[in-house]
Order: structure tokens, then C-alpha cells, then sequence
């Protein structure tokens, strides 16, 4: 049994329509479902992924009217976006200092090609080049040139003030392997290590920083709530929930999610975590070729579609 790889990240917006505007005006992501936080129906929530919403794809966003979060550690402190082809990371940083993005020059890291950036709310993002392994799902609406655009997540970087209580529980318990570690660009006098699933590669690795100087980030927007790993089926997803009982790690058992089935728990730094199965995916409850266009709503909410289309922003300027 092996988690295969990031199946999602689930960050935070204090701002619904910039944030879809700059996820799928500036990056050139699909919204491939829009639909409302199911303990919050005035809030949305927003996925963004490749043409299919393929698991590993898909950034997702709460939408809260929340302060920006304090920085600090035990949470989820680079999101990694992989792209591919020659010249892309300086393609990207053009397009990004053009739209007024605060973007840095391309470097190297851990022997990849990386362009730092931040979304408009201080998201902290990097587009990484993965030299093009693995498939890639283009959607031809975006704004942004097939070759060009984003092929999923992916490496995600936890920061954690101590590594071995979280080691511990990557490669004991969720079977991730300890292969590498090199300076913290943050901070070069500290390390990130880079622990690995399955077949690896950067749509497999999960990258733990170590900062034992840093106070506990308080949550908010332009942070990161939660990160999921992948499990293939229901059936494994039902072996994390008895193997995680089985370490005595607390944990949320299945939760059905509708598009997937989760698992939620807590690794020893405190940060989130969740497992997600890779389907039914998101074409479960509208056609793949609109889904993301109209509001989905779970079963239980249809009845209420009126009021609570009321109740939220529109995501689109009018005209646009
Ligand atoms: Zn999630």
C-alpha cells in the first residue's frame, strides 16, 4: 500500500474574485468546480486544476474573510506548481512580472529549476520545472499556451520546528522514504529534507524544512490549511483509516467528500493532513466539458440553490 503522490492543497482567499482571476486569468488554471464551504454556504469554495481535474492537480481555496496569516511554522510554507520546456521558468517570470506579480529571477533548488512567486494575497508559490515526466493535461481555454501551462502540483514544503517526530510518522506510518536534504533557501543555516512516495519525482515528494526558531504561524489568507495525499482506491483509502488506528494516530475516519473520499489527521507538527482517493473525481455531478461553471451543490444543499446563490459574491466583474 503507498500514497502515490500530492493529491490536493487547500489554501486560503480573503478575496473569492481576485483570487479566481488570478488563478485562471494569470496562472491559467481551469476552475473545475465551484461550490460553497458545506459548514459556511455564503463562502465558496474554488478548485483550480488542469483540464481534467486529475487528482494532482488541483489547488483549492476556503474562501474567508479572513486577516493575512501571521508566518511562522508548523504549516504549509511553499507550494510547488510544475511546469515544463525549454525556457519556461523565464516565459513565466515575463508573463508574471507583466501581470504587476511580485515574482523572483528562475534559480536552482534541489537540483530543479524554480521560479519563487506570491499570489496577489502573499500566497507562497513556485513554479517548478519537473523536465516534463509524467502526463500532462492542458485545458485549451486557458490563457496560457498548452506547453506552457501548469501540469500539477507538486514538491509541497511543510515547516516544522523539530524533524524527527514528523519523519517518524512520513516514513513509518504513510511509507515515505527520507532520500535527500539541502539548505533552506529561507534560511541556508537550516536544512529541508525531502521525503518521497512511491515511483517519486516532484508530483511525489513532500519537502520538510526545519525552523526550531519560528512561532506557530497563525492561520488566515495567503496561507495553506491542509495538504492530501493520493491513494488509488477506496479500498486502500479504507486500509489508511484501519493502518492509522493501528499507530494510534486520531483521525476522521472516511469522510465523503462527494468528488472524493478523505481521511483527515494531524501529523506531530500539528499541520493537516488528509488522504484522498483519486476518484470519482469532479465530472461526478456535472459534464466534464462545463463542470466548474455553475455552482455545485451536494445533494442535501439543492433545495437551498436560491438563497444561497444570493448569499454569494459573483466571481465575475460584470461583462467579464
Ligand atoms: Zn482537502
Amino acid at each position: 500500500m503507498q500514497l502515490t503522490g500530492i493529491h490536493h492543497v487547500t489554501a486560503v482567499s480573503a478575496d473569492a474574485p481576485g483570487n479566481h482571476a488570478f488563478y485562471t486569468g494569470v496562472l491559467g488554471m481551469r476552475l473545475v468546480k465551484k461550490t460553497v464551504n458545506q459548514d459556511d454556504v455564503t463562502a465558496y469554495h474554488l478548485f483550480y486544476a488542469d483540464k481534467h481535474g486529475s487528482p494532482g492537480t488541483d489547488l483549492t481555496f476556503f474562501d474567508w474573510p479572513a486577516p493575512p496569516e501571521r508566518r511562522g511554522g508548523r504549516t504549509v510554507t511553499l507550494t510547488g506548481l510544475r511546469v515544463a520546456g525549454e525556457g519556461v521558468l523565464d516565459w513565466w517570470r515575463a508573463r508574471l512580472a507583466g501581470a504587476g506579480v511580485a515574482v523572483a529571477e528562475p534559480t536552482e533548488r534541489d537540483g530543479r529549476g524554480v521560479l519563487d512567486f506570491t499570489d496577489p494575497e502573499g500566497q507562497r508559490l513556485a513554479l517548478v520545472d519537473d523536465g516534463g515526466v509524467g502526463p500532462a493535461h492542458p485545458w485549451e481555454k486557458s490563457p496560457v499556451p498548452a506547453e506552457r501551462q501548469i501540469r500539477g502540483l507538486g514538491p509541497i514544503t511543510l515547516t516544522v520546528p523539530e524533524l524527527a517526530p514528523t519523519a517518524t510518522v512520513l516514513t513509518e506510518v504513510m511509507g515515505m522514504r527520507a532520500v535527500r536534504d539541502y539548505p533552506d533557501p529561507v534560511s541556508p543555516n537550516h536544512r529541508v529534507h525531502v521525503f518521497e512516495m512511491d515511483a517519486g519525482g516532484p508530483a511525489a515528494e513532500l519537502h520538510v524544512a526545519v525552523r526550531p526558531d519560528l512561532a506557530v504561524a497563525r492561520p488566515g489568507a495567503g496561507g495553506v490549511h491542509h495538504i492530501a495525499f493520493r491513494a488509488p482506491d477506496d479500498r486502500e483509502h479504507r486500509a489508511w483509516v484501519k493502518r492509522l488506528a493501528s499507530f494510534g494516530v486520531p483521525n476522521s475516519g472516511v469522510v465523503d467528500r462527494f468528488y472524493f473520499r478523505s481521511l483527515y489527521f494531524r501529523e506531530p507538527g500539528g499541520i493537516l493532513f488528509e488522504i484522498a482517493t483519486d476518484g470519482p473525481g469532479f465530472a461526478a455531478d456535472e459534464p466534464a466539458e462545463t463542470m466548474g461553471t455553475k455552482l455545485a451543490l451536494p445533494p442535501a444543499f439543492e433545495p437551498h440553490r436560491r438563497d444561497i446563490e444570493a448569499g454569494l459574491k459573483p466571481l465575475w466583474s460584470v461583462g467579464g
